[in-house]
C-alpha cells in the first residue's frame, strides 16, 4: 500500500510517498481500508518535529473508512463496518491498524469525507466548549483563528450553549466565513491590536475564556484579554509555541487559570470518547454544526496541503484520499 511517511523531521520535502506492508491487526486492533483522511495542523509539527515521533513516521491522525478485518479479541467491529477516529498516528495511508477502543462507528447519515472532517477537530471543539471551560449563556469566548478547522467548530459550539462569541482572523473573507458560523464580532488582528478591540467590545470588561490554538503571537496579550479569574485555554501553536511562564504573571493578572489541553486526555475512556464523537456526529447529520470542507487532495499530494495550511490560506478542513 501507499502511504505518506517522514524519515528526517523538515519542510514538505520530508513528507515520502513509499509503498509499505498493509499491516496486521493485533489483539485488540481493527485494520481500517481509508477512504478519507483528516488533514490537522499537528500533523505538521510531526513533520518538523516540534512533536517527537520514533522514525521513519506515517503521519496523520484521523480517518474515516471500511474495517476490513479485525485482531483477536475485538467483538464490537467486524468487516464491513463504516467507522471512524482521530488521535490515531499513522492516517496518511491506504490501510491503517487502530485500537478498536478508539474507533467509533458511523451513522447512516454521515459519509466518509464528513467523519474524517468532523472527528479530530469535532472533538476538540466539544471538549474545550464543554469540558475545559464549559461555556455558559452570558458568557463571552474570545476564539483565535475563528475561521480554522477547530475555530469554525468552536465558535459554532460556543454559540449553541448560549455565549458571545469575538473571534479573530487574518482577512475579511474568513472573517464572513466565522460571522457564518455564528461569531458575534470579529477582529483582524493582522491589522488592529486584538487587545484593546476586545476591551473596547466588552465595555473594559473582558472575556471570561480565551481560546487559543496560535500560541507564541498571541498568548501574551490573550492573558490581557481575560476578566479576573478568566481561563486561558492555549491549546495550539499554530504561530510557534509558547514559552515558559511564571506563575505569579497570572496573580498579576487577575488570578487567571491557565491550561494547555489535548483532545487525548478529554477522550480518556471510551464512553468520554463515545460522548464527544456521538455528539459531534450526530449534530453533523442533523445540521445542527455544519463543516467547512475547503480542498480534498490525493494522498500524494500531502504537501500541497501542509503548504496550503501553514501559509495561512485556508479556512476550515482539508482532506486528502488514498
Ligand atoms: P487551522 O485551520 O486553524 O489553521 C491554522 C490557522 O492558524 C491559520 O489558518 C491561521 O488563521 C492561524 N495562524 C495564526 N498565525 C499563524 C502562523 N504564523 N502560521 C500559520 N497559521 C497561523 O488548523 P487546525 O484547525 O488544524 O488547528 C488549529 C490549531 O489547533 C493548531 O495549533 C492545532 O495544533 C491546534 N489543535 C489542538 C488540539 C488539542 O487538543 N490541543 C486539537 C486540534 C487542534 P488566520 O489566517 O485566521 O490567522
Amino acid at each position: 500500500m501507499k502511504a505518506i511517511r517522514v524519515h528526517t523531521p523538515g519542510g514538505v520535502d520530508a513528507l515520502r510517498y513509499e509503498e509499505v506492508p498493509v499491516p496486521t491487526p493485533a489483539a485488540g486492533e481493527v485494520l481500517v481500508r481509508i477512504q478519507a483522511i483528516g488533514v490537522n495542523y499537528i500533523d505538521i509539527y510531526f513533520r518538523t518535529g516540534l512533536y517527537k515521533a520514533e522514525l521513519p513516521v506515517t503521519l496523520g491522525m484521523e480517518a474515516a473508512g471500511v474495517v476490513e478485518s479485525a485482531g483477536p479479541g475485538v467483538t464490537e467491529f467486524a468487516p464491513g463496518d463504516r467507522v471512524a477516529y482521530a488521535m490515531a498516528r499513522g492516517s496518511y495511508a491506504e490501510y491503517q491498524t487502530v485500537a478498536a477502543s478508539s474507533v467509533v462507528r458511523l451513522p447512516a447519515a454521515i459519509d466518509f469525507r464528513q467523519a474524517a472532517a468532523a472527528m479530530l477537530q469535532g472533538m476538540t471543539a466539544h471538549y474545550l466548549t464543554h469540558s475545559t471551560f464549559p461555556v455558559q449563556p452570558g458568557h463571552t469566548c474570545l476564539v483565535h483563528a475563528a475561521a480554522g478547522g477547530a475555530g469554525l467548530l468552536i465558535v459554532q459550539m460556543a454559540k449553541m450553549r448560549g455565549a458571545r462569541v469575538i473571534g479573530t482572523t487574518s482577512s475579511e473573507a474568513k472573517a464572513a466565513l466565522a460571522r457564518e458560523a455564528g461569531a458575534d464580532e470579529m477582529i483582524l488582528y493582522t491589522e488592529r491590536d486584538f487587545e484593546p478591540e476586545v476591551k473596547r467590545l466588552t465595555g473594559g470588561q473582558g472575556v471570561e475564556v480565551v481560546y487559543d490554538s496560535v500560541g507564541a503571537a498571541t498568548f501574551e496579550k490573550s492573558l490581557d484579554c481575560l476578566k479576573p479569574r478568566g481561563m486561558m485555554v492555549t491549546f495550539g501553536n499554530a504561530s510557534g509555541a509558547v514559552p515558559p511562564v511564571p506563575p505569579l504573571v497570572l496573580t498579576q493578572k487577575g488570578s487567571l487559570f491557565l491550561t494547555r489541553p489535548s483532545l487525548a486526555a478529554y477522550c480518556a475512556s471510551r464512553s468520554e470518547l463515545l460522548w464527544r464523537a456521538n455528539d459531534v456526529l450526530e449534530w453533523v447529520a442533523t445540521g445542527k454544526l455544519k463543516l467547512r470542507i475547503e480542498r480534498t487532495y490525493k494522498l500524494a499530494a500531502a504537501a500541497q496541503a501542509h503548504i496550503d495550511l501553514e501559509s495561512r490560506k485556508t479556512s476550515g478542513k482539508l482532506l486528502l484520499e488514498p
